[in-house]
């Protein structure tokens, strides 16, 4: 049959055939959620250890009637780029909160992560210039170092010293240079070594930028991995999420002001895109007052996940994000259907996400989880997943 379908559609259904062949075809699930740590699906009610929302601020009541207090008197749409007519009174509020929590001059609110890193890196680098990437960073920063036209060159996960081997040998080669790290790393939970890497980039005369999209609001005291060291850490660039411990949609760069004056006149994912809807900045607003009113909030989180490494003589956890390393794909769907059985959901991550042999169940754990439900977690994971 296949051969009488038009080539687009067997070159789609081939490649179809290829990954489920290989346990890596991802289909979606209708999920309901309703609360920020129970979801619904297939009729039944599933504690969640795999949501970002790790302060339930999707779902707070405050953050919620921002929302809809903003829907009434702005509407639902930005209508245009944040430059033509988009830019709604609700952004200035936004943008000099998250300068406030990240201590940067300014800052700069993009539609979301992915099109905050695809804008901000071509912005500073572009051919001629060397961008070092952590071997783990999140996908959208080897996108926007794709996009920038630069030489890109990865360096081994946290190792500071292979990054400042680069630069000692061909730093000089090149204009400018970038050195790109998530502050917490998505799938490991590990952070980086920001003031070391801080460090080399001083020594090298290159710009230290960090994805902290799993940072905010949970580590640092909320402000995010460069106060997770005691000193803040100097990193010119700190990007990130207001999708995840944030609660609701958007990405930002927090920077000085020439920084971001470059940025909202020069990338081309903030110029070319429509501005974030009026609800999605009223509520990030709401929600970073929380944070920043909240210390108790934050550090919960990362205090759950800390129990659950104790339990399972795991090493300690550094982040809410807690990954169980299982090696192939089909482990971690086992493994995942499993835990499902148990009223668990925690989604198995495969392939392309991390690198081959590294599948894996990533557990995240909210403010809202009670005690006894992250022990519950941590006994059936031990009985039927550890030990089988
Ligand atoms: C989720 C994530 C992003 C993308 O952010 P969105 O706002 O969801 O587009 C970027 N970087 C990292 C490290 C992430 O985990």
């Amino acid at each position: 049959m296949s051969s009488s379908l038009p080539s687009l559609d067997r070159f789609a259904s081939d490649k179809l055939a290829a990954l489920d062949a290989a346990a890596l075809r991802r289909r979606l699930r209708e999920t309901d959620r309703t609360d920020p740590v129970r979801v619904q699906r297939d009729g039944k009610t599933l504690l969640s250890f795999c949501c970002n929302d790790y302060l339930g601020l999707s779902q707070h009541p405050a953050v919620k009637v921002a929302a809809i207090d903003a829907i009434a008197r702005y509407g639902v749409g930005a209508a245009a780029s944040r430059l033509v007519t988009g830019n709604h009174p609700l952004f200035a509020g936004l943008e000099s909160r998250l300068a406030a929590l990240k201590g940067t001059d300014d800052a700069c609110v993009f539609g979301s992560g992915y099109l905050a890193n695809i804008g901000i890196i071509p912005t500073f680098a572009g051919p001629g210039d060397l961008i070092l990437i952590d071997e783990l960073a999140h996908a959208c920063i080897w996108a926007g170092a794709k996009l920038s036209g630069a030489k890109v060159i990865s360096f081994r996960h946290n190792d500071v010293e292979h990054a400042s081997e680069f630069l000692q040998s061909s730093r000089a080669a090149f204009r400018h240079s970038l050195i790109c790290t998530d502050g917490v790393f998505s799938m490991d939970g590990d952070l980086a070594p920001l003031p070391d890497l801080a460090a080399v980039a001083e020594r090298y005369d290159a710009w230290l930028m960090t994805d902290d999209a799993h940072g905010i609001g949970v580590v640092g005291g909320g402000r995010g991995s460069s106060f997770a060291f005691g000193d803040k850490v100097p990193v010119p660039l700190q990007m990130g999420t207001l999708s995840k411990g944030v609660g609701g949609y958007g990405g930002y760069l927090c920077a000085s002001q020439p920084v971001i004056d470059l940025v909202r006149t020069r990338a081309r994912s903030f110029i070319y895109s429509t501005g974030l809807p009026p609800a999605s900045v009223a509520a990030a607003s709401v929600a970073l007052d929380l944070i920043r009113d909240h210390p108790d909030l934050c550090a919960r989180p990362v205090n759950l996940a800390r129990r659950f490494t104790a339990a399972l003589g795991l090493p300690q956890a550094e982040s809410p994000i807690v990954p169980i390393l299982l090696g192939e794909a089909t482990a971690a769907l086992q493994a995942s259907d499993r835990l499902l059985q148990h009223g668990f959901l925690v989604t198995a991550i495969r392939p392309p996400t991390v690198p081959a042999g590294t599948a894996r169940l990533r557990l995240t754990f909210s403010a809202l989880h009670d005690e006894a439900d992250v022990d519950r977690l941590a006994t059936v994971i031990s009985n039927e997943i550890l030990r089988s």
